[in-house]
C-alpha cells in the first residue's frame, strides 16, 4: 500500500438473503477489523458496502409476496443493517443500489454513474450488440434470469451448476453451455434457448487494461485470487453480455450508437452492482470524487466466488472510468462450512444474523471466533466444540481472565498506576520479547493475515501470562512493595497494549477494559511507565461469560 488515502469495500450482498456466518467472515468482519486498524493508526480511510438490490430474484420474491420489488428491497434492507449493528460493523456507508422506479427516476445517483461509465465504454468502442440466445421458459412467458436457472455444467458435468456460474469448477456459463437447463422453482418446466438482442462488454478488446491491472497489483492479493484470475487470463476473455430482459435494474440509456433499442432493457447486475462501489460513496459525500481518483487505494474483501466479477469484469468496467489506474487489493476467502455442511437456510443448516442476534453469545465471542477460524488458505469449518474451546480457553481463560485479575488487583491495591523502581533482566527480557512480537503484529495486520495478526495478540498474552506466574506480583506485594509496583507498571502496560491490538477484533470489550484502567494505549510498542498516575476503575460489569451451545 502506497497512498494516503484507503477506500475500502465488502462484496455487496444480495439484498433478498439473510447473511450467515460465512457471509460475514467472507468480506464484512474482515474489512471492518482492517478497517479499525487502518483508523487507530490514523489513516484516512472510507468504508463501503450496501445492498445488491436488482434483479429477477426480487421481481420473483415481489410477485410472490405481493409487494413491489422495492417494498421487499426495503424491508430486507433493514433486516441487513440489523445484523451488521450487531455485528459491529461499522461502515462510513451502507448504502443501497436500487431507486424507486429505475425507468424514471433518471437522476439518482446510482443510475446516473451506471449510465456515465457506460457512455465511456460505448465512446470507446468497448460495447457491442449481438442476437444470443438466452433460456426461455414457455409456461411461464418469460425469460428466465441465471439464478433460477439449475442444469449440468458442460465443462465438469456438475450436475448442479446455476445459470451463470458452476460452483465445481468456477467456470462462468454462457446459456448454451448448461445441459437440460430447467427452472429452479419448478424443474418440471424446461427451458429453451430463444433468441434476443443484447449488448455486451468486449473483454477481449480489454485485455490489456485487466492484464495491467493484475500484473501491476497482484502481490497484494490473496493466492485464490491470483490462481482465479490468471487461469481466465490464460483461457483467454470472450465478450460478456451485460443487458437483460427484466425490469427491476438500472435502465439502459439511449445511445448515438444503438439508438432506442435497448431502452426497453436493463443492465445485469455483475455489470451495475459493483459501480455500487462507486455511487453508494457518492450516497456518503458530495467530495466523493476526491476518493475514486488515483491517490485512493482501493482494498477489496470478498469469498472466492466473487474474485472472477472483481478481478476480470468490473476491472474491465473500470476502463469506462477515467480513473481508474487504482492500486487495488484483492483479499478473498474460501468457504466456511458449517459442521461439514453448506450454509443454506431453506434446509435450516448453519447460523444465519437473525439467529446471532437472538442468541445469548455477546458479538465479540462470533467475531472473535470467526477471524480465529477464518478461511484465508483453505476452507474451514464452524464447529461448536471448536467454538467453545477457543471462546472459552483462548479468549476468556488467556485474555479477559488475565485483564480481569490485573484490574482487580491494580484497582485494589494501588488505585493508580504505579511508578517503576528499577527493572530486573527478567523485566527487560519480557519487554524486548514482546516488542519483537509487536513488529510481526503490525506487519500481519497490515498485509491484512488477520487469523495471524490476532494469534500474535494471544501469544503476547501467554508471555504476559507466564511473567506474572513467574514474577509473582500477588506475594511479593506482602514482602516487597516497591518491587510489586515496578511489575504492575510493566503488566498495566502491557495490558494496554494487548488491548490496542485486540481493540479491531473485540472492540466492545477492549472498550470495557479502556474505560476500566483508566487511559487508552496509543503506541505500537510496549512502553512501560508512559501512563503512570492514570487512576483505574472497578470494571462496571463482568467482562467474561463462558459460552456454551445452550445460549444459542
Ligand atoms: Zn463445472
Amino acid at each position: 500500500m502506497s497512498q494516503s488515502k484507503i477506500i475500502i469495500t465488502s462484496a455487496l450482498p444480495y439484498v433478498n438473503n439473510i447473511p450467515h456466518l460465512g457471509n460475514i467472515i467472507g468480506s464484512v468482519l474482515p474489512a471492518d477489523v482492517y478497517n479499525r486498524f487502518l483508523k487507530q493508526r490514523n489513516i484516512k480511510t472510507l468504508y463501503i458496502c450496501g445492498a445488491d438490490e436488482y434483479g429477477t430474484s426480487t421481481e420473483i420474491k415481489a410477485l410472490e409476496s405481493n409487494m413491489t420489488p422495492k417494498e421487499i428491497c426495503d424491508k430486507y434492507i433493514k433486516i441487513h443493517k440489523q445484523i451488521y449493528d450487531y455485528f459491529q460493523i461499522d461502515f462510513s456507508h451502507f448504502g443501497r443500489t436500487s431507486t424507486n422506479n429505475p425507468q424514471n427516476d433518471k437522476d439518482w445517483i446510482h443510475t446516473k454513474i451506471t449510465h456515465e461509465i457506460f457512455n465511456n465504454l460505448v465512446q470507446n468502442n468497448f460495447i457491442f450488440s449481438d442476437t444470443i440466445t438466452q433460456l426461455y421458459c414457455n409456461e411461464l412467458n418469460m425469460f428466465v434470469s441465471d439464478r433460477f436457472v439449475v442444469g449440468t455444467c458442460s465443462k465438469c458435468n456438475y450436475s448442479k451448476a446455476k445459470g451463470d456460474q458452476c460452483e465445481s469448477c468456477n467456470s462462468l456459463l454462457d446459456a448454451n453451455e448448461i445441459i437440460n437447463p430447467v427452472y429452479k422453482l419448478n424443474t418440471n418446466y424446461k427451458l429453451v434457448l430463444k433468441e434476443t438482442e443484447h449488448l455486451f462488454l468486449d473483454l477481449p478488446k480489454l485485455y490489456e487494461n485487466i492484464n495491467d491491472n493484475f500484473e501491476r497489483n497482484k502481490n497484494y492479493w490473496s493466492n485464490n485470487a491470483i490462481g482465479i484470475t490468471k487461469s481466465w487470463l490464460e483461457k483467454g476473455l470472450k465478450p460478456r453480455c451485460i443487458t437483460r430482459d427484466y425490469k427491476w435494474g438500472t435502465p439502459v440509456p439511449n445511445t448515438e450508437k444503438f439508438g432506442d433499442k435497448f431502452e426497453n432493457k436493463v443492465f445485469y447486475n455483475w455489470f451495475d452492482a459493483p459501480i455500487g462501489y462507486i455511487s453508494i460513496t457518492a450516497q456518503h459525500t458530495n467530495d466523493w470524487k476526491k476518493w475514486w481518483n488515483e491517490c485512493t487505494d482501493l482494498v477489496q474483501f470478498m469469498g472466492i466466488d466473487n474474485v472472477a466479477f472483481h478481478t476480470i469484469l468490473f476491472s474491465a468496467t473500470l476502463s469506462g472510468y477515467d480513473k481508474c489506474n487504482f492500486n487495488t487489493t484483492i483479499n478473498s476467502v474460501n468457504y466456511l462450512t458449517y459442521e461439514g455442511n453448506k450454509f443454506s437456510k431453506s434446509e435450516n443448516v448453519g447460523i444465519f444474523g437473525d439467529d446471532v442476534m437472538n442468541s445469548d453469545i455477546d458479538s465479540d465471542y462470533w467475531r472473535f471466533y470467526l477471524i480465529s477460524q477464518r478461511p484465508e488458505k483453505k476452507q474451514t469449518e464452524f464447529l461448536w466444540d471448536n467454538f467453545e474451546n477457543v471462546v472459552n480457553g483462548e479468549l476468556n481463560k488467556n485474555y479477559l481472565n488475565f485483564a480481569n485479575r490485573v484490574i482487580s488487583f491494580t484497582e485494589k491495591k494501588f488505585k493508580q498506576i504505579p511508578e517503576i523502581d528499577k527493572l530486573l533482566d527478567i523485566d527487560k527480557k519480557f519487554i524486548s520479547k514482546v516488542n519483537e512480537i509487536c513488529d510481526d503484529y503490525l506487519s500481519a495486520m497490515y498485509s491484512i493475515e488477520l487469523k495471524d495478526g490476532l494469534n500474535y495478540c494471544l501469544e503476547i498474552s501467554h508471555l504476559a501470562n507466564k511473567y506474572i506466574a513467574e514474577t509473582e506480583p500477588w506475594k511479593i506485594y506482602k514482602i516487597d512493595e516497591q518491587r510489586c509496583k515496578t511489575i504492575i507498571n510493566v503488566i498495566i502496560h502491557t495490558l494496554g497494549l494487548i488491548n490496542r491490538f485486540m481493540c479491531p477484533f473485540i472492540p466492545t470489550k477492549c472498550q470495557l477494559i479502556f474505560d476500566s484502567i483508566g487511559f487508552e494505549y496509543k503506541y505500537d510498542y510496549l512502553f512501560i511507565n508512559s501512563y503512570v498516575g492514570k487512576t483505574l476503575n472497578k470494571l462496571n460489569k463482568s467482562l467474561f461469560k463462558n459460552v456454551t451451545r445452550e445460549d444459542f
